[in-house]
């Protein structure tokens, strides 16, 4: 289980994003007003952040940015759900700080499993840790023209 806040102005898109994550183990926290973000990360300890980018106040660009820029929060991972989808903004994401980001509308499937990437990749939960090191392994000793799983 993992603590994860969400930064959403929209109603649905919060109890849908609420819902897939307590439907996968994990306790979400939801701040509507992007204002309040850092002072909830702070109470929280999230170990995940997941944003939306148009966001009024502060856009979840600048968000990210002092999310990095806080000494006791810039480790945490940061997943971005956004309506851009050119390769330019996903740059901005990117260099903003975020590790990932999802277009809406988003796909279950692929909200889900960038959500446990992330955190996978944060090394927090022993059990996945290990699913990660034998994932790791396999890849260390290529076999014989395996390539792996590609998402179409
Ligand atoms: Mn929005």
């Amino acid at each position: 289980m993992a603590k994860i806040l969400i930064v959403e102005d929209n109603a649905l898109n919060i109890k849908l994003f609420c819902d897939l994550l307590a439907a996968h183990g994990h306790e979400p926290e939801a701040v509507t007003d992007s204002r309040n973000a850092l002072d909830a990360a702070h109470q929280f300890s999230p170990d995940l952040v997941i944003t939306d980018i148009q966001l009024p106040h502060v856009s979840g660009l600048e968000l990210i940015r002092m999310i990095r820029d806080d000494e006791q929060l810039s480790a945490i991972p940061i997943m971005a759900v956004t309506a851009y989808s050119t390769t330019e903004d996903e740059e901005r994401i990117r260099g903003a700080g975020a590790q990932a980001y999802v277009s809406k509308p988003i796909s279950v499937m692929r909200f889900a499993q960038t959500v446990e990437d992330l955190l996978k990749d944060h090394g927090s939960h022993d059990l996945i840790a290990q699913v990660d090191v034998q994932a790791n392994e396999s890849e260390d000793s290529p076999g014989p023209g395996e390539t792996g799983g590609e998402e179409s």
